[in-house]
């Protein structure tokens, strides 16, 4: 099944398009799967959930973080992590630099927008978004690589609402470009909404159920 579903992805979906398969609650079994049928890049929400599954698949995987990254945390995932998703303050931005240092790399990260009506929705208002980017001391910061932009529309079955959102977010990608000189990454859409992300100029889905099936809990 999984196997499907990633083969109608990588048909589907244009080649400019990263598919990020979200594994959070699924098995070492299930990755397999999806890495063997053509997905190399994967991403969880959680740190205490993707670091053994990072020590205990032996594949070439990328991993992403995507869910809310607390800063005391930074450290377990500074070694390995390919793609830091959830950025969305100078304090985290410090920590990741940090230990990106201490590990003698440079972390690529995305900046996280707010776009969703829900307030529980993690991630930068526009107003923060500038006061970051204009802050002198966050473009010191020699370890992080500042990729791009990611957001999560509003959970609903309006689907202006959601163009809507992706399309703000797709605006501000495009007047923040010129700030950073490697800044290439629009992550938006996941299994309700990829269609209408691709749409409005994502280069980078977050797909889960469509994958993996339903999360049981
Ligand atoms: C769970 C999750 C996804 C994937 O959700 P699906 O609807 O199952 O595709 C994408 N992005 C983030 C940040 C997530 O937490």
């Amino acid at each position: 099944m999984i196997k499907n579903n990633v083969e109608r992805l990588l048909k589907e979906v244009p080649q400019y398009v990263t598919i990020v398969a979200i594994s959070k609650t699924h098995g070492i079994e299930k990755i397999t799967e999806a890495y063997e049928a053509g997905i190399v890049n994967f991403g969880e929400n959680k740190v205490q959930e993707l670091c053994p599954k990072q020590e205990q698949i032996k594949l070439p995987i990328k991993w992403h973080m995507v869910g809310h990254l607390q800063t005391n945390k930074v450290k377990y995932i500074a070694q390995f992590i390919h793609l830091i998703q959830s950025l969305d303050s100078l304090k985290l931005a410090k920590e990741i630099n940090k230990f990106a240092q201490k590990n003698n790399r440079i972390i690529d990260c995305l900046l996280q927008v707010h776009i969703a009506k829900e307030e529980t929705k993690y991630g930068l208002t526009e107003k923060e978004l500038y006061e970051l980017i204009e802050n002198p001391e966050f473009h010191s910061l020699k370890n992080i690589k500042i990729k791009g932009l990611m957001g999560i529309a509003t959970f609903t079955d309006d689907t202006n609402q959601i163009e809507k959102e992706f399309k703000y977010l797709r605006s501000l990608f495009e007047k923040l470009k010129d700030n950073f000189s490697d800044f290439t990454e629009l992550s938006m859409g996941m299994s309700d909404d990829y269609k209408i992300a691709i749409a409005c100029g994502s280069t980078m889905i977050r797909i889960g159920t469509l994958i993996f099936g339903k999360r049981i809990i």
